[in-house]
């Protein structure tokens, strides 16, 4: 059952200090941008080339051939932009130091990442994955049916170590959950999976709230087209893990193509500069409504991390579909993590007071009915 709680301001807990020792607010400015100032530049370039001058074709050829089979970074210039691209290299480094891990490798989109890292275990002959519901729908879909071959088993935290096989080569876990924003022991679930890697899908908290890998997880996954980019303009996908991890993935990224795009990588970089500004102040509005509407007696039930983040859900007396045709302000839309409000409730970064007149009048449509008493926020685990 959810536990009650009231909670009007925002989660005194997130963290300042990126693991590389620097505030993170200062890492979110200037990781992946220190070669810069030597180079006379201040905003980073976009190179969008495809492939680069190679008037050395043996060594080119033997260096395409290593980076195939290890894919270990090549040495030297560029090679092709499936092995890899500058631009959204620089993206990768700022990732990997604000969630501190070796490297970070970046995808088409969050479901190219969850398949990259599939296909890693797949190929070496451990497809049975074990996750813990709830994840992401299509997250869920890809497992249950087996499209990529891997064989899932369903569990909740506790029953993680009772599931794990032989040939298991993943546990799956996501938390705060799309989209009951339950709440996973990241540190108790990495013990309980031994040496099988743990995977932590980190989109909604960002790595402002919450570092997995500090927890014991070898992968961190983002779907980087919510709050990393952050303007609900960018498609992404990355995966934060150890270097061995990461070369396997680009192995799996050069063969497979699902790779992102050099404009991406810079919007990806320039929103990653405002992420800790942007996760804490729509923290601090998310915090705010999530207090109003439990006191709200036309609202059944908030749900809403401990955590922190901007995620809220919330049960409404009567017909939901009113609530959501009755927003002006506030967008109804699948997706989450901009900087404006998008109704399954992703807060934004508007004036609380406008987003509640906007809620409170989405909430007056709902349809007429007997309203039980007021209940109180919840806490979703
Ligand atoms: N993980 C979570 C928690 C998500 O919410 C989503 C998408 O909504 C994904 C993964 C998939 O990411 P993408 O849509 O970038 O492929």
């Amino acid at each position: 059952m959810d536990s009650a709680r009231t909670h009007t301001s925002p989660p005194d807990d997130v963290r300042s200090t990126a693991p590389t020792g620097r505030a993170l607010a200062t890492e979110a400015v200037h990781a992946g941008r220190d070669d810069l100032a030597a180079q006379g530049l201040h905003a980073p370039p976009i190179d969008l080339s495809t492939t680069y001058p190679s008037y050395d074709s043996r060594g080119e050829a033997a260096r395409i051939d290593a980076f195939a089979a290890t894919g270990a970074e090549p040495d030297g210039p560029p090679v092709y932009g499936r092995l890899g691209n500058p631009t959204v290299a620089r993206f990768e480094t700022a990732l990997a130091r604000l969630e501190g891990t070796e490297a970070a490798v970046a995808f088409a989109s969050g479901m190219a990442a969850l398949s990259a890292v599939l296909l890693v275990r797949g190929s070496m002959g451990l497809r049975h994955v074990v996750a813990v519901r709830p994840l992401y729908g299509c997250s869920d879909h890809l497992l249950t049916a087996g499209l990529l071959g891997s064989e899932v088993t369903w569990t909740d935290p506790a029953g993680v170590a009772d599931a794990l096989r032989p040939d298991t080569g993943l546990v799956l876990v996501e938390s705060p959950a799309n989209p009951t924003l339950a709440e996973v022991d990241l540190r108790a679930v990495a013990h309980a999976c031994g040496s099988v890697p743990l995977l932590v899908d980190n989109t909604f908290a960002t790595p402002v709230l919450q570092r997995p890998a500090e927890h014991g997880a070898r992968l961190v996954l983002h779907s980087a087209t919510k709050y990393l980019g952050g303007h609900g303009d960018v498609l992404a996908g990355v995966v934060a893990c150890d270097e061995e991890f990461a070369g396997r993935l680009r192995q799996v990224r050069f063969a497979t193509g699902g790779v992102l795009h050099p404009l991406a990588g810079y919007l990806l970089l320039r929103g990653l500069s405002t992420l800790p500004v942007r996760v804490r102040a729509a923290s601090a509005n998310a915090a705010e409504l999530a207090g109003r509407l439990a006191a709200d007696p036309r609202v059944a039930r908030v749900h809403y991390p401990r955590i922190g983040g901007a995620m809220v859900s919330f049960e409404v007396h009567g017909d939901p579909h009113a609530v959501i045709g009755g927003v002006r302000l506030i967008t109804p839309a699948v997706s989450l993590g901009s900087v404006d409000t998008l109704l399954r409730l992703s807060v934004g970064l508007e004036d609380v007071d406008d987003l509640w007149a906007d809620l409170d009048r989405a909430l007056g449509e709902r349809a007429a009915g007997a309203v039980p008493p007021r209940e109180a926020l919840a806490t979703a685990d």
